[in-house]
């Protein structure tokens, strides 16, 4: 037998664990610190809930999505994004109603079966923020003050804000047509699946990935010279409030949105030392999805972000990242009667919160000692003949070499203190 990983996946293991800690506390802290609670929904939803939010044509739905038939013969998917089961369960909820959190976060695994390659994965971890029930461009302005926080509470540097209006249904009509109207010309150029787009999607010209098809972008028409007056004034609130809040970022016209959801603000966390896939967050306004599934017409933003590309960007500007924690005590006991006589003071310390390591395995005090110094604890308690006999014990500082002998309750009050 011989059993791999599944393409695409990987292991975080304990060495690393330490770091994916640290990114997921800080991130819940600094969520916390703007008011926001953390919500779970599980692994997989029906299908139909992203082919609705998605869209039936859209490539996650067509190409990437993990679909599972369970033994009633329902569809099941592995959900590729986090907001469709966020705005379901706030559907499902009725957390529409007075009292209820209305501004949420969540952590955890992705699905999508994509072709993995650098920084990216079939199961991928994703952190992110909903706000739901307010078309108030402070809290666009919020959503992505909350991203700038966390990076920068993180240290890390050379990251770039860019933000976009793809304004409402009646505005992206308009682009739409405009669109059709600049790409009229290039049509035999483009791509096939351009010449589709064209036809049902003008704005996913902008965002193909083949080079031919790039060429063209520049003199295309920009989204912002088609906004009307509401869309364009709730662009410039939220400008204003990134202002007074002192956040730079770059107006970029270039950010579209795949899907129809998407409405007003659109914004990307850019590292450009990433290199392909170099957008570690994105989000955006979705004033049109709650609707979209069943729920009452409300406005809503929010965004998602890559752990993985996250700490592949912490990594490049050389931020240092808790690593694996070590123990505080070693216990080292000679004999079997010491053994017996450490394993109450090894509870205790366990039970006041002390990480502290034993390893029956070794016997001899020599075997022991090594064992505690690759351990790099602080400290050793050692119990041996002598020590049993007096009914103390010798406690060792690993890093002065400093030893005194203590008894059960001194040893315990030293170290718990
Ligand atoms: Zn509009
Ligand atoms: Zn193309």
């Amino acid at each position: 037998m011989d059993y791999r990983i599944p393409r695409g996946t990987y292991d975080i293991l304990p060495e690393n664990s330490g770091k994916w800690q640290y990114v997921k506390d800080v991130f819940r802290r600094v969520a916390e610190s703007f008011g926001y609670f953390e919500i779970t929904t599980p692994v997989f939803e029906m299908a139909e809930l992203f082919e609705r939010s998605s869209g039936e044509n859209s490539d996650v739905v067509q190409k990437e999505m993990y679909r599972f038939m369970d033994q009633k013969g329902r569809s099941f998917a592995l959900r590729p994004e986090g907001t469709a089961p966020v705005v379901r369960a706030y559907v499902e909820n009725h957390m529409d109603k007075s009292g209820s959190r209305n501004k949420l976060y969540y952590m955890g695994p992705m699905f999508r079966y994509d072709r993995p390659q650098a920084g990216r994965y079939r199961q991928f971890y994703q952190y992110g923020i909903e706000f739901i029930g307010s078309n108030h461009p402070y809290y666009d302005a919020e959503v992505i003050a909350i991203e700038m926080a966390y990076l920068k509470a993180l240290g890390l540097q050379n990251v770039r804000l860019e933000i976009n209006s793809v304004g409402c249904a009646s505005c992206a009509k308009e682009y739409d047509l405009a669109l059709q109207d600049y790409y009229r010309q290039f049509l035999p150029e483009l791509c096939p699946d351009c010449q589709k787009r064209y036809e049902t999607k003008p704005r996913r010209l902008l965002d193909c990935k083949v080079k031919t098809c790039q060429v063209f972008r520049t003199d295309a028409p920009s989204q912002l010279d088609y906004l009307d007056e509401d869309c364009r004034e709730h662009f410039t609130q939220v400008r204003a409030y990134l202002d007074a809040s002192g956040i730079k970022y770059l107006v970029n016209p270039a950010i579209v949105r795949g899907l129809d959801y998407y409405t007003n603000t659109a914004f990307e966390l850019i590292v450009d030392a990433l290199g392909a896939q170099k957008s570690i967050a994105g989000g955006g306004r979705y004033n049109a999805l709650i609707s979209q599934i069943g729920g009452k017409d409300t406005p809503a933003i929010g965004f998602a972000g890559g752990f993985e590309r996250l700490l592949l960007a912490l990594e490049k500007e050389s931020i240092p990242l808790p690593g694996i924690t070590l123990p505080k005590v070693y216990c080292i006991a000679i004999g079997d009667e010491a053994q017996m006589s450490m394993l109450p003071i090894l509870s205790k310390l366990r039970q006041s919160g002390i990480y502290a390591d034993y390893n029956p395995d070794k016997t001899s005090f020599k075997a022991q000692m090594k064992a505690a110094d690759s351990s790099r604890a602080e400290f050793a308690i050692i119990l041996g003949e002598d020590e049993l006999k007096q009914g103390d014990f010798i406690l060792k500082n690993l890093m002065t070499s400093e030893q005194e002998r203590l008894s059960a309750e001194d040893l315990l009050q030293r170290l718990t203190q």
